[in-house]
């Protein structure tokens, strides 16, 4: 059982509003912070929010528009200064090296802790975890961009205690054993898992689309979501201007959400035209049944399905 909750910490598009900061969202799935984008400012909400300093992080940067990963300066410095010590994995396109080794000569700062840049060079799969993995496509936007997937591993299957107390197996190392698919014997007898522990139960898939437009490629990439988070500039009235900017609109999410079957659908990244993002939500559910509005420091829980 992993615990995960999705924190928005940014929600705005290009330019913070007096309610919104730049794109930052927090998965924190069984004490380790998986961070997709550092808009600036987000440090703040950051500590806010209590996630931890000190935690086991990977950070993933969409893009290098300025918006979502100029905060990484500021970010890595502050948890510097309250003395973080574990090291930090940061994903992005190849330019993301230069940027960080540049910044970090010019102004000359040091870290308690290690980085390691990943410069993503291809799509498919960029971290693999003992119980999950964290997959990239490119998204269609105006400079190279990647979505994120999060996918978990299918977990064991429910153990009955019953029928292993009816079967005499002692507890401790033999239930380990057969939770793990290990066959047993106990007493001369052979016990197989599969008679104690039921069928293994699917993991969660959470999807992170960063600036795009919609596209087949990221229907694909997203099938079978269990919470897809996905960008949401502009309602549907001004179309022309998200394909001229490469965004979406919230009705192009909300397509893009069903057609690949996703679940829950949580827009975020809103223009700062929209005071009220509501009217982005009221058009999307004309659409997809299960959709919510991201907000500054909003949390979502995210349970198992099975
Ligand atoms: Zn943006």
């Amino acid at each position: 059982m992993a615990d995960m909750k999705i924190v928005f910490l940014g929600t705005s598009a290009a330019i913070p509003t007096q309610k919104r900061g730049l794109s930052s969202i927090v998965v924190k799935r069984a004490g380790e912070l998986l961070i997709f984008d550092v808009g600036e400012g987000m440090q703040k909400n950051f500590l806010q929010a209590k996630l931890g300093i000190n935690k086991k992080m990977k950070v993933f940067i969409t893009h290098l528009h300025i918006d979502h990963c100029l905060g990484l300066l500021g970010f890595f410095q502050t948890m510097s200064l309250l003395g973080r010590t574990k090291k930090i994995d940061i994903y992005g396109e190849s330019r993301l090296r230069e940027f960080i080794d540049e910044n970090f000569r010019i102004i000359n700062i040091g870290l308690s802790f290690e980085i390691t840049i990943h410069v993503i060079d291809k799509e498919g799969i960029i971290a693999n975890e003992d119980d999950y993995q964290i997959s990239c496509c490119r998204a269609d936007h105006s400079v190279p961009a990647y979505s994120y997937c999060i996918k978990e591993h299918p977990r064991p299957g429910i153990f009955n205690i019953e029928k292993a107390t009816e079967l005499c197996i002692p507890k401790g190392d033999l239930y380990r054993r057969l939770q793990n698919g290990e066959d047993v014997i106990v007493g001369g007898k052979l016990i197989k898992s599969n008679e104690i522990v039921g069928s293994k139960r699917k993991g969660r898939k959470i999807g992170i689309s960063g600036d795009t437009r919609p596209s087949l490629k990221l229907r694909n990439f997203f099938d079978s979501c269990d919470t897809l988070i996905f960008e949401s500039t502009y309602i549907h009235d001004y179309q022309k201007k998200a394909i001229e900017t490469f965004h979406s609109t919230s009705v192009e999410a909300a397509l893009l959400a069903k057609e690949s079957n996703s679940g829950k659908l949580i827009l975020t990244h809103f223009s700062s035209r929209y005071n009220d993002p509501k009217i982005l939500l009221d058009e999307a559910r004309t659409i997809h049944d299960d959709v919510d509005l991201a907000e500054d420091m909003k949390t979502f829980y995210i349970p198992y399905t099975e």
